[in-house]
């Protein structure tokens, strides 16, 4: 496995995989690694001959600077779990070789994916990962990326944008991988006190609580989609420690938010939730 903190150095590495006749796979993270990383990185070793990850704590996604400056950082850990997934190459660039500030800002937006979920309650979050994907695809031209379904809307997003571009990159969603309790797993959810990990739980409880509540109102003509979402807000903040930011149930493709299921109807239902003050989010797919 190689590293390389240069823009010019990982391209000459993946251009030398390139020439030997090697498929490259690309799988952008923020570092502090977990299992659900390992899954992507998993999925691109099957896939492709030679397998990039990026690891880059991006400032312009960051709309709180305090969440910036508190994103858990440990390179050489992650570089070990790297190292024993047999990753190729390894790019770890600083903020300024991804930004210099002699380059004018330049700004992307997906206004139609961005207005609801996190898009409305994190302004310009979508912007940067919009930028920084972007730049990343033109960096290492990867013939495919992995990005988890965890984060089901930078996943559309990112979809979205690499055909808005014309990047000739395939962009593969990996599903959630879970702690045995049902939590998503989040290089976040090491910020959490252990009275407050019991309290996340209760997060994917609620959403599958909502598919459950769809299977037992099956034989009706349809739902009403508020009030399943009240009954998941509820049991979410029956943990003290937790205060919802949204939960609504979306079109899969649009993100529209939805007034009513019927039946046969593909949904997703998504939750923001601070837990102790810790941003955590989850979805799961939903059919009535
Ligand atoms: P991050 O380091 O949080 O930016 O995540 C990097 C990539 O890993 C993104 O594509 C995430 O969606 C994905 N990811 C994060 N957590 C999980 C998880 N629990 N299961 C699957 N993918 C995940």
């Amino acid at each position: 496995m190689k590293s390389y903190q240069t823009i010019d150095d990982i391209r000459a590495a993946v251009q030398s995989a390139k020439q030997a006749g090697k498929t490259v796979g690309l799988v952008p993270t923020m570092g502090f690694l977990h299992e659900g990383h390992l899954e992507l990185i998993r999925q691109s070793k099957q896939d492709c001959d030679a397998t990039v990850v990026s690891i880059f704590v991006n400032p312009t996604q960051f709309n709180d600077a305090s969440d910036y400056q508190n994103y858990p950082v440990d390179i050489k850990r992650d570089l070990d779990l790297l190292a024993n997934e047999n990753v190729d190459l390894v790019f770890l660039p600083n903020p300024q070789e991804m930004y210099p500030e002699d380059v004018p800002e330049l700004k992307m937006s997906m206004p139609s994916l961005t207005a609801n979920l996190c898009g409305k309650f994190r302004p310009g979050h979508f912007d940067g990962v919009l930028l920084v994907v972007s730049k990343l695809f033109q960096i290492v031209s990867p013939s495919k990326a992995y990005f988890g379904l965890k984060d089901y809307q930078q996943y559309l997003v990112i979809h979205a944008m690499a055909r808005a571009l014309n990047f000739p990159v395939k962009v593969l969603g990996c599903e959630t991988i879970r702690e045995e309790d049902g939590l998503a797993m989040s290089s976040r959810n090491a910020r959490l006190s252990r009275k407050a990990r019991g309290h996340a739980a209760l997060i994917p409880r609620a959403l599958n609580l909502v598919q459950k509540t769809l299977q037992d109102r099956r034989g009706r003509r349809s739902v009403d989609c508020a009030e399943l979402c009240e009954i998941a807000w509820d049991v979410v903040e029956s943990g003290t420690l937790n205060r919802v930011e949204y939960m609504d149930i979306v079109d899969p493709n649009t993100l529209e938010i939805l007034e009513t299921l019927v039946p046969d109807q593909e949904a997703r239902i998504a939750t923001a939730v601070f837990c102790d003050g810790v941003r955590l989010i989850d979805n799961r797919s939903i059919q009535f």
